[in-house]
């Protein structure tokens, strides 16, 4: 703004306030229309304009242009900054010999650098972040005052005689080395295939060669993380080429200065070894480019690709900050390369796909997050205003959502609320952010369900709750991003899991959803969880379930069975004898996970998963594309054995088809192939009979690439609408906004 305004020679000043950037300025008529154009049009990269707004007012006389720093906010309307990736100006500079930062890990400049993530309070002005203990030399002070540097007014610049300093740390948390010697111990150890654990701009990393199978198993195994696939960072575009194949649309997506992890296709030829043991038996990989000099600096030295994931054991949070750096990563890494700027705010690697020709968030972190629910905004502005609200999320996957009073924006991922550290964690990340965004919140939304961790947290704060079913959130989040709030839909909300209100998990909906109701209009045929739980780390079991529905008790004793699953004879009669019983020892499911699981254990002998979803990746991954025949999935309506009468798609034909097919030794890549195309066909068969409104795609099922294309390809091909939940995650991550949105819809509905 200045560097525009002292060009057209015009007066007055500018400055961060809480509802946004204020500009006062004044000159002739034709410079002050320049400037509003060049506002426009002149924006860097990393700006965002929703807003311009304009009026008149008495001239000062005033003779220059100044920044003004900003007052402290009440409850702040201006967005908070996200992260960004490194500009290849400055990872020009760092690269270049003769550069007075060559080599300096910290450099940024307006365009790049953290932001989010060193961010103590807003607004955004550097005494307010984690660099306000790096007072600026000379040279950086020089930089930051010239309206003509391109390090004009950056807040987190620095140098090597100002800024923060890297330190090698072994295991002990000893110090060996210090600036570039940190550096190049870390690369020798990456070298030799240690693992090397490092502060990235949310959280610690940590890295190891992705070519050294034994380096890569031996992360896992001390990660506790057996097959959950890994993300791979490469040095630049031209290295991803070596590694997978990519569509323009991806590339852009990497290159992007958000930085996420994208899932590509790997190559079969790829020209660069790549551990098996990175993503065990799937057909993409994440990939991403450095985030920071620090990462470009270790990139562009290695010779190989290398590992990038999470700096925790198994689902704690990432590690932030060195006082519990060794106790939580104790026995992962062999060495730490640590500096001394603070991390104000976690956040992880963000992980995103394209569908289609667009981005699909399926991680919602860093350079992402804050996400603003910009429609959200518009439809509380016209509706009066509502009470401050935040919204918890599920217990998988688990992002906060809030309404501050000023601006509704989607939090960045926690994790999943299933370790003792991540509970206490919620406490604290909740309470961050409302200090963030000073405000108290007056009402809570959560899950319906009453044992996540999320659910008994709200319930303990003494504030008015409202506890929205898991489904309906699912299409609200969708219907938010979409911009259809106040319209009607229906809602495909497939997923793995949660809690319905007749006493079964439901999880393949056809709902009709308005923001404040949603009626049950179909869903699968009930699958039982044999064994209840461990049903879902064993696929197998779903197995046993539905063949002996489908199949009738005798076929649970087929040897057959029992070597295609890879579990004796004993194990499918005495679990198929669960279901004979009458008795209340099991719960049924509609989910459509379940389904997958089911179909998975048949198609590819799955006898256990180590995540959540796992078994459907792996059949989305073998499903053959050239393959168009289907299942029958056809829908009745009869008395199911549990949960309520509805239109239900009976998958017994389609069990007795996917038997005859493996029986009669047809590929398991066609059979999950046809596994697809009968959920799609199933898909556009219920949207059919229940014509008129717009079709939103909701929850987890929708990450699964094939099946999201093939049914908003159908579906649009027969003249509907049809939205798929994309900026704002289909999975459990987005579970928050919809609660949210359901929560401000009841609000008017009479007092707390
Ligand atoms: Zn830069
Ligand atoms: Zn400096
Ligand atoms: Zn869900």
């Amino acid at each position: 703004v200045t560097r525009l305004a002292q060009r057209l020679e015009l007066s007055g000043w500018v400055r961060n306030e809480p509802r946004g950037v204020v500009i006062q300025v004044e000159g002739s008529e034709q410079s002050l229309d320049r400037f509003e154009q060049g506002l426009l049009s002149e924006a860097p990269p990393a700006a965002r304009i929703e807003a311009l707004e304009a009026a008149a007012s008495e001239p000062t006389g005033a003779h220059t242009f100044t920044i003004e720093l900003s007052e402290p906010p009440s409850t702040p309307g201006v967005r908070v900054p996200r992260d960004l990736a490194t500009c290849r100006h400055c990872v020009a500079e760092v690269l270049d010999p003769k550069n007075r930062r060559s080599g300096y890990p910290f450099t940024n400049c307006t365009d790049c650098g953290p932001r989010f993530t060193i961010l103590d309070a807003l607004p955004y002005d550097r005494p307010r972040t984690t660099m306000d203990r790096f007072p600026l030399c000379p040279d950086c002070a020089k930089e930051y005052s010239d309206p003509a540097n391109r390090r004009y007014h950056a807040e987190p610049i620095a140098c090597s005689a100002c800024g923060p300093q890297l330190e090698l740390w072994d295991r002990t948390g000893a110090a060996c080395d210090r600036g570039r010697a940190a550096l190049e111990g870390a690369l020798a150890a990456l070298d030799r295939g240690e693992i090397v654990a490092i502060k990235g701009l949310g959280g610690y990393q940590l890295l190891v060669r992705a070519d050294d199978e034994h380096a890569v198993g031996r992360l896992r195994r001390a990660k506790r993380r057996p097959t959950k696939p890994l993300a791979v960072m490469v040095a630049e575009l031209g290295d991803v080429d070596r590694l997978a194949r990519c569509s323009e649309d991806e590339r852009r997506e990497l290159s992007s200065a958000d930085n996420p992890i994208v899932l590509v296709r790997k190559r079969e030829d790829a020209r660069w070894p790549l551990a098996d043991a990175v993503a065990p038996r799937l057909r993409t990989v994440g990939l991403f480019l450095p985030t920071t000099p620090l990462h470009h600096l270790i990139l562009r030295r290695q010779r190989s690709p290398l590992v990038a994931t999470s700096g925790n054991r198994g689902d704690e949070p990432i590690v932030t900050d060195e006082s519990c750096l060794l106790s939580r990563l104790e026995g992962i890494a062999d060495w730490y390369l640590v500096h001394d700027r603070p991390i104000a705010r976690r956040a992880d690697d963000s992980v995103v796909q394209v569908v289609g020709h667009s981005r699909q968030v399926l991680r919602l972190a860093r350079g992402l997050a804050p996400w603003p629910l910009e429609h959200l905004e518009r439809w509380i502005a016209r509706r009066g205003g509502a009470d401050p609200t935040l919204a918890a999320g599920g217990q998988q996957k688990v992002a906060l959502a809030l309404w501050s009073g000023e601006q509704a924006i989607l939090a960045p991922h926690l994790g999943d609320l299933d370790t003792w550290e991540a509970r206490v964690d919620l406490e604290l990340q909740s309470q961050r952010l409302t200090s963030l965004y000073r405000f108290v919140p007056k009402r809570l939304a959560c899950d319906m369900h009453p044992d996540y961790v999320t659910t008994r947290w709200a319930e303990s704060q003494a504030l008015p709750t409202i506890a929205v079913q898991h489904h309906h959130a699912h299409a609200v989040a969708a219907m938010v991003e979409h911009n259809l709030i106040e319209r009607s839909v229906f809602a495909l909300t497939w997923d793995g899991t949660g809690f319905g209100t007749d006493g079964t998990v439901w999880g393949a909906e056809l709902l009709r959803a308005r923001v404040d109701h949603f009626q049950r209009l179909a869903s699968l045929w009930p699958i039982p969880l044999l064994g209840g739980e461990r049903a879902i780390r064993e696929p197998w079991r779903q197995a046993v379930g539905v063949i002996t529905l489908a199949l009738g008790p005798d076929s649970a004793h087929d040897p057959w069975l029992a070597s295609r699953l890879g579990v004796p004879v004993t194990h499918l009669k005495r679990l198929s004898g669960l279901l004979e019983r009458s008795g209340h020892w099991h719960t049924w499911s509609s989910a459509m996970g379940r389904l997958f699981d089911a179909v998975a254990a048949l198609a590819l002998g799955i006898v256990e998963v180590s995540h959540e979803g796992e078994a459907a990746a792996w059949l989305e991954a073998v499903a053959d594309p050239e393959t168009d025949t289907s299942y029958p999935l056809p829908i009745v309506e009869e008395e199911p054995p549990a949960g309520e009468r509805l239109p239900r798609g009976d998958w017994r034909p389609m069990i007795r088809a996917i038997v005859a097919d493996l029986k009669a030794e047809r590929s398991p890549t066609v059979v999950a192939a046809r596994f697809h195309n009968a959920l799609a066909q199933w898909a556009v068969n219920l949207v059919e009979r229940n014509q008129g409104a717009p079709v939103v795609l909701g929850g987890g099922c929708w990450v699964n690439r094939r099946l999201a294309e093939s049914v908003v390809k159908a579906l649009a091909e027969r003249g509907h609408s049809v939205h798929l939940a994309s900026a704002i995650p289909p999975n459990d991550g987005g579970l928050a906004v919809g609660q949210l949105a359901v929560s401000l819809a009841m609000q008017r509905r009479g007092p707390a």
